[in-house]
């Protein structure tokens, strides 16, 4: 957790970098906070009016144009991860930072009511699109000299709670599949790659998991951004295979 971790205002300089569900939540602050850094962001989601209101953001906050890539994890096929690779390659020719941030909740319910066409949703969603796309997208990151991906976990992807179903399944399959990938690239390549648990954050998808809150409690997708930038920056380098906390775990 590097919640007090001040990043130079330059950090991502230069840096080419793809966020999924950047429309919304903590992928909207993230996308918004890399481009304050310095870098080109790739705003990918699937609610397109969202992506280019972050894109206007971005603007104008004076930070490098960045670019919106339209894409429903849901509906998706192989054929469109590898012509978003080609499209990529042509536009950047590399790609420096990958953070797969979107994701569904499903529901909160007992197992033996789980929809299991909706558990198929959420898999594909969280874990299984995010899977086909690294790998389309790994020649580019091969082509970087200093590539961070970072899967996104939760606390019910480290430690099983009931009624959580394939939420849970799907970040404890994220959290497996993080270290099988980090431990593949290992010393092969300038690759890292780590999970992040955001921690209970400020959004809709928390608003929907736990709606008595009171959201007032709950720190800001803004404010859990340091840990964010640091394991995107040059500053995590070395770090592969680890699990990270955007914010010290609640009580
Ligand atoms: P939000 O629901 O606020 O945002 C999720 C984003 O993912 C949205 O931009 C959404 O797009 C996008 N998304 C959802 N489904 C798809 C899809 N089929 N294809 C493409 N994009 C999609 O959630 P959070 O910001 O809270 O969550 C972000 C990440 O953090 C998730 O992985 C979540 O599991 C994780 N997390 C969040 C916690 C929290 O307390 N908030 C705690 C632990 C983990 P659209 O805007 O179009 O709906």
């Amino acid at each position: 957790c590097k919640l007090d971790y001040q990043a130079p205002a330059d950090l991502l300089d230069g840096r080419i970098i793809l966020v999924t569900g950047a429309g919304d939540g903590i992928g909207r602050a993230a996308a918004l906070t890399y481009a304050r850094h310095g870098a080109t962001v790739i705003l990918l989601g699937r609610t397109i009016a969202k992506l280019e209101k972050v894109y206007d953001e971005i603007e104008q906050q004076g930070g490098p144009q960045p670019a919106i890539f339209p894409l429903n994890f849901e509906g998706a096929t192989l054929k469109d991860y590898h012509d978003m690779a080609e499209t990529l390659d042509k536009e950047f020719g590399r790609l420096d930072g990958l953070l797969h941030n979107a994701g569904l909740l499903g529901r909160i319910t007992p197992f033996d009511q789980y929809n299991p066409e909706l558990w198929e949703q959420v898999m594909q969603v969280n874990f299984n699109g995010p899977v086909w796309m690294t790998q389309a997208l790994l020649p580019l990151l091969k082509a970087s000299t200093d590539a961070s991906v970072i899967f996104t976990s939760s606390s019910v992807g480290r430690k099983g709670r009931a009624y959580w179903g394939a939420y849970a399944a799907s970040k404890f399959a994220t959290e497996g599949f993080m270290e099988v990938l980090a431990d593949e690239l290992d010393n092969l390549t300038s690759i890292r790659v780590n999970s992040l648990n955001p921690g209970a954050t400020r959004t809709q998808m928390r608003k929907n998991a736990f709606p008595a809150e009171d959201p007032d409690n709950l720190r800001t997708p803004d404010e859990i951004m340091p840990t964010y930038l640091w394991l995107m920056g040059p500053e995590s380098r070395g770090h592969s295979g680890e699990r990270f906390d955007a914010q010290p775990p609640r009580k």
